[in-house]
């Protein structure tokens, strides 16, 4: 049986033309956000129409479809997901979708310092908070619209709603954060929180900085790090293309995401939606299928819905070819949800 039959033979798991097993879906749930980080966006963004946006039933709909075909965790993101009306409505609706082991949050923490403990009470497990900077002045040039304080109020209450484990996201720029990899992670060790560093990904036209004069390497992360710490290979692993070390003595893992230097395709375990419903297969490729006007022409019809998704499936690609001299991907990372 070749893998194309074999994959339409079991619709309860959605398994690629690759042989990979998808569990994880990134649920993207705006594009619009109440920050402008240089990397992601341009300093003026036009924003979708909020008719062209999922609903809250429409984004109900389609988690429930793809836990229904095997999904175990559902990550939500944007954009600024907490800048969603009803965001905790979704939170609740989802994670109380049976067999569906996790619903996770990555957010840049703006507002969580009024959200974080109502998000834990709807069941959010786990939430990935994004900073680049520990430096006021820094943290505001590369948000274009942040401010410390409030990340650090926001962090503070976060520690307090009792989330298990508070992860960190670092995009590392060369010339903009590249000196404060050290204490970006002294900072999660003191606070006994993990932190991951991501390369940059040219995904979207920026104006700010050439991308292929900022990039810098895991390995290059890395090395400053084996300087200060001491790291081991973690067991953790998330199934997919993040690779983590512990910081021997605490309790902080420190992951590094590698998308430009190392490419972990054939370990993907992912599938995103973005927040105008489009189903896109791959972050560096642009095949996808319009499961928005799915639901629109068929509302109600579950069984659709799923076989939309399974036969989107076949298109996921082998893996992503991303050159930081080039911006082949002109969708924003906002679009995509990250
Ligand atoms: N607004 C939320 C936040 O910032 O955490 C969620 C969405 S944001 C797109 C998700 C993650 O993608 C953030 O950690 C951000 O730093 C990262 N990101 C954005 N643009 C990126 C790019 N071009 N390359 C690599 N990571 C990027
Ligand atoms: Fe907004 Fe997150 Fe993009 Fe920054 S990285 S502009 S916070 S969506």
């Amino acid at each position: 049986m070749d893998s194309h039959n074999h994959f339409l033979a079991n619709e309860s798991s959605l398994i690629d033309p690759f042989g990979r097993t998808i569990d994880y879906l990134r649920l993207s749930v705006t594009d619009r956000c109440n920050l402008r980080c240089t990397y992601c966006m341009a300093e003026d963004m036009t924003f979708l129409p909020r008719a062209q946006i999922l609903s809250l039933e429409e984004l109900r709909d389609v988690a429930t479809a793809f836990v229904d075909l095997g999904v175990k965790k559902i990550r939500l993101t944007g954009g600024e997901p907490l800048i969603r009306r009803d965001i905790i409505k979704l939170v609740s609706a989802i994670a109380s979708l049976p067999g569906l082991e996790e619903v996770t949050m990555t957010t840049n923490g703006m507002l969580l310092s009024k959200m974080a403990q109502p998000l834990k009470d709807a069941g959010l497990g786990r939430i990935n908070i994004s900073v680049d900077s520990l430096k006021a002045d820094r943290f505001k040039e590369l948000t274009r619209l942040g401010d410390l304080d409030q990340w650090h109020k926001s962090i503070r209450v976060a520690k307090e709603s009792g989330f298990n484990k508070i992860k960190l996201n670092t995009v590392i720029l060369a010339g903009f954060n590249d000196d404060e990899v050290l204490d970006l992670a002294h900072y999660a060790v003191d606070n006994e929180m993990d932190i991951s560093f991501i390369e940059e990904m040219p995904l979207g036209a920026i104006s700010s900085h050439e991308r292929s004069e900022t990039l810098v390497t895991s390995d290059q992360v890395r090395e400053q790090l084996e300087r200060n710490f001491s790291l081991v290979d973690s067991v953790e692993t998330t199934g997919g293309p993040s690779r983590y070390l512990q910081v021997v003595g605490s309790k902080s893992k420190i992951g590094f995401i590698s998308p430009m230097s190392n490419n972990f395709c054939s370990s993907c375990n992912r599938v995103r939606m973005t927040a105008e419903g489009r189903f896109l297969l791959c972050l560096g490729n642009e095949n996808s299928m319009d499961l928005r006007h799915v639901m629109r022409s068929h509302p109600g019809d579950s069984v659709l819905l799923k076989a939309k998704i399974v036969e989107a499936l076949h298109s996921k690609p082998e893996r992503h070819h991303f050159d930081p001299n080039r911006t082949d991907i002109v969708r924003f990372m906002n679009m995509t949800g990250g």
